[in-house]
């Protein structure tokens, strides 16, 4: 059964008025009905007359995710299990903060870059979303928390998204033209997809875009980020250089603190000398949070994470150590979906989720809002 969400507005119109004979403007009731007020079931457009509702649903499927799991935290971050319609499940997070909110998606289900302290790493790539997956994800998480519109958008969950790219542009595409939401409150996060970096380039799209680093030299991102064997460093920031060239768009590097491997005294010269002339970017720390999947990687303490900071802010470097929000559930890739699979797990939180989505600093801070 053909599904809506994903299409255009446009696309929604021609395909409902031709398939179903009504006139052009029920297709467009139903865009509408969806995109703007966020009704994801036919039967909730109730501005059609049934009769159309009911050979709606004969005929199309209105969104494809359904929620199975939840899980949320005393600050209202909530963590959904989304299953899809051939039964597969991913991730996403709701995030309110004061003054704006957002929602971390997913972009594939499961990935393939096995990153060494990812639980989504651990699982393999099962596929990669549609687009109209990925948006969905924002729309049923809306249609869930009406009291608050969602502003911002971070596609940072299940998945490395610039290999899934036209499915992820589109949705981004449709994100801004179609619900509204602005490109600059976008962020795509990459673990370094090189090629893409410099194809995102060229979309003239002003997201925000995230590389997640975790290391300052070869040999240890290599470990961390097995992706960097093909795009090591060097080729990495030559892309990011671009990127910032064409764009004019601050790039974020991620990193996330793991004590005693990459959170050193050495690890903090490294990355300071590392970025201290690249204009346009800044560092987001973010404290590891010991899950089950890597457990020989472990938290720094405040103290040790405050030291990595202020090395390198000592290069010039602007560096910020993000707010962590759902800390007491799974709030992090990979994490819920594993605890639904192990029935009685602990849900422990991975670093992945919550970090990206404060605003880009525009100069130096070493003490971020406290962990929740
Ligand atoms: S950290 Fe991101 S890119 Fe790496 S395995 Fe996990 S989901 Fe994939």
């Amino acid at each position: 059964m053909e599904v809506l969400v994903g299409k255009t507005s446009a696309e929604i119109e021609t395909l409902v008025a031709g398939t179903l004979g009504v006139p052009a403007f029920r297709g467009r009731q139903v865009a509408q009905g969806l995109y703007k007020r966020f009704q994801r079931d036919f039967d909730k457009l109730t501005d059609l007359p049934k009769d159309v509702r009911s050979r709606l649903i004969e005929t199309f499927a209105l969104a494809p995710c359904r929620v199975t799991k939840t899980d949320s935290a005393p600050d209202g971050t909530t963590k959904y299990l989304l299953a899809l319609p051939d039964d597969e499940v991913v991730e996403a997070v709701f995030l309110p903060y004061d003054g704006r909110t957002s929602v971390c998606v997913s972009s594939q289900v499961g990935c393939p870059m096995t990153c060494s302290f990812c639980a989504t790493g651990t699982e393999g790539l099962a596929r990669n979303l549609t687009a109209g997956e990925i948006v969905d994800q924002v729309l049923c998480l809306q249609e869930l928390h009406p009291d608050r519109r969602i502003s911002h958008v971070v596609l940072m969950g299940m998945g490395e998204p610039l290999l899934n790219y036209p499915a992820v542009i589109g949705a981004i595409r449709l994100l801004s033209e179609e619900v509204g939401i602005s490109l600059r409150h976008i962020t795509l996060s990459t673990v370094g997809v090189v090629p893409n970096i410099r194809k995102l380039a060229d979309e003239n799209m002003p997201i925000t875009l995230a590389v997640s680093l975790h290391a300052p030299n070869d040999t240890l991102r290599s470990e961390l980020v097995p992706l960097n064997d093909k795009y090591p460093i060097a080729v990495l920031m030559d892309a990011c250089r671009e990127y910032v060239q064409k764009t004019r768009r601050r790039i974020t590097f991620e990193y996330v603190l793991m004590a005693g491997v990459n959170d050193t005294e050495k690890e903090a010269h490294e990355l300071g000398a590392l970025l201290r002339r690249e204009p346009l970017v800044s560092v987001n720390t973010i404290p590891y949070n010991s899950t089950d999947v890597a457990s020989r990687y472990r938290r720094p303490t405040p103290e040790s994470a405050r030291a990595f900071r202020e090395i390198v802010a000592s290069y010039g470097v602007t560096i910020t150590q993000r707010q962590e929000k759902g800390h007491k559930i799974a709030a992090a890739c990979g994490q819920l979906k594993r605890s639904a699979l192990k029935p009685g797990s602990a849900m422990r939180p991975l670093p992945m989720f919550a970090h990206l989505v404060a605003p880009t600093p525009t100069a130096p801070v070493l003490d971020a809002q406290p962990a929740v």
